[in-house]
């Protein structure tokens, strides 16, 4: 009997593609329940699919799905000290932390995902560069292993398999409960000043200045540029306000959420380039400076809802690498320039630097340089050739790929991106794999 696809839809990646199901999905609701893992020989631990390509998926195995894993376990608020539950969102830890003064040490551009998720990429945000990755903050988890053993792991208990754990890809058993440190903050606002830049150089530029003084940095770029202004695009840097200098609003306003009424492909050449063009001249000064709530500083994409579906049935790809700075500089420019000629790339196009905060993360991704993240739709033979041709400039530059994001790196890139792979293999719990895992180790 052939696999019923529909009943496992919810089970897709955040990119849509591959089309990748499980053979069954079991959702966990007590910890208790997790026993039934036992009896799995082929199965992934689940989260909520925001990875984009195949990490979270598998096929002919089981998904694991921890979601309802979702209670708070403890917060002490002298050393802000938070135990949760693996399934617990970043949404639900904002809503009981910012009340607490107090703020997630390190958060991606989704708040929609989990805390094991977190730790499983080892997920870094817009203060790499002052904060490293998520890991550097974990502080301890419990991870249960096919083999019925349940075992703390921190930097000084099971030492290894907390190291291959984090950035593990799910890959060393399932997290059940983990502790990290919060940050203090006054309010949930930030005070953000915008910077438009002409090129790459300007970019650098603002990026070494905005490093000195500003906790979180970001820029995005207008991916269509060509000639003299490729690498344009609009600077974004900004800390948590502190009441002694910024006035914030009393009401904390949020951001509306839009749904995306279409499963349509509704991104094209030609919206892309109209896009682009808009939002690089929506901003007419230099340089702009708001306060502005937290939600619409680090996730505006989660303002509009199911706008992964923009990019129709046949889904998107996001290809996010990271290359050493000074090599980097160099070829940068020529790199942007394939892309702009190739015509498939889109509005999201994310660049920033990180710093050199090492991660106990094995086969974690970050390490120092420029990241450069940017989404192409799914375009069949001709997505995929373009991404083969920028994966040269990445393994000529010795730099390396974000498994999260990925859905087709070759497993001769992976070994060479992710040198440790042979020594996780020791901590690989045998019975968990993934598409991913099993598309990268051939
Ligand atoms: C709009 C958007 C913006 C993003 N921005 C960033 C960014 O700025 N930086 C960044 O680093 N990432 C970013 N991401 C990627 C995202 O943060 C990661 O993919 C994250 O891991 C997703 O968490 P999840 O709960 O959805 O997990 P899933 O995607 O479901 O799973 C992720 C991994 O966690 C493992 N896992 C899940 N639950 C468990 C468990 N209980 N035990 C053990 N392993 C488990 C899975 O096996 C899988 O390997 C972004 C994603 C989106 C959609």
């Amino acid at each position: 009997m052939g696999k019923d696809i529909n009943k496992f839809i919810e089970y897709e990646a955040f990119g849509r593609y591959p089309k990748i199901y499980p053979k069954n999905a079991i959702k966990i609701n007590w910890i208790d329940e997790l026993s039934k893992i036992k009896n799995l020989d082929k199965y992934l631990p689940r989260g909520y699919g925001k990875s984009y390509g195949d990490s979270c998926l598998i096929e002919d195995g089981t998904l694991v799905d921890t979601t309802n894993l979702n209670h708070l376990i403890s917060f002490d608020k002298e050393s802000r000290i938070v135990e949760a539950e693996a399934g617990v969102q970043f949404s639900t830890l904002l809503d009981f932390l910012l009340p607490n003064k107090s703020f997630l040490p390190v958060t991606p551009g989704t708040k929609y995902i989990s805390i094991a998720g977190a730790i499983a990429n080892d997920v870094h945000g817009k203060n790499h560069f002052k904060k490293g990755t998520f890991g550097n903050h974990t502080l301890e988890f419990e991870l249960l292993r096919t083999n019925g053993e349940i075992l703390t792991c921190s930097p000084t208990q099971n030492t290894d398999l907390f190291n291959a754990t984090i950035g593990g890809l799910g890959l060393t058993g399932v997290i059940t409960k983990a502790k990290f440190k919060a940050i203090p903050v006054s309010n949930p606002y930030m005070y953000v000043e915008n910077i438009k830049f002409k090129n790459l150089n300007e970019f650098f530029e603002v990026n070494e200045d905005s490093e000195q003084d500003f906790v979180y940095t970001v820029a995005w770029i207008d991916s269509t540029a060509k000639g003299k202004s490729i690498g344009r695009g609009i600077y974004n840097r900004g800390n948590h306000t502190n009441p002694n200098l910024h006035k914030v609003p009393e009401n904390e306003g949020g951001l509306p959420i839009l749904p995306f009424p279409f499963d349509y492909p509704f991104i094209n050449n030609l919206s892309v380039k109209a896009f682009n063009l808009l939002w690089y001249n929506k901003q007419i000064k230099k340089k702009e400076n708001v306060i502005a709530h937290y939600n619409p500083f680090f996730y505006p994409l989660d303002g509009v809802n199911d706008w992964n579906k923009s990019y129709g049935k046949n889904g998107f790809l996001q290809y996010q690498f990271v290359i050493p700075t000074e090599k980097g500089k160099v070829l940068l420019p020529k790199i942007l320039n394939d892309i702009s000629n190739s015509g498939l790339s889109s509005f999201l196009v994310v660049l920033k630097t990180f710093g050199d905060i090492k991660s106990p993360g094995m086969l974690s991704f970050p390490e120092p340089g420029i990241t450069l993240a940017i989404d192409f739709r799914m375009d069949g033979e001709k997505t995929l050739k373009l991404l083969d041709h920028l994966d040269k400039y990445i393994v000529e530059l010795g730099g390396r790929i974000y498994p999260a994001k990925d859905a087709r790196m070759k497993a001769e890139h992976f070994k060479l991106f992710y040198p440790n792979w042979k020594e996780f293999l020791q901590f690989k719990d045998p019975n968990i794999t993934s598409a991913f895992w099993e598309r990268v180790m051939k």
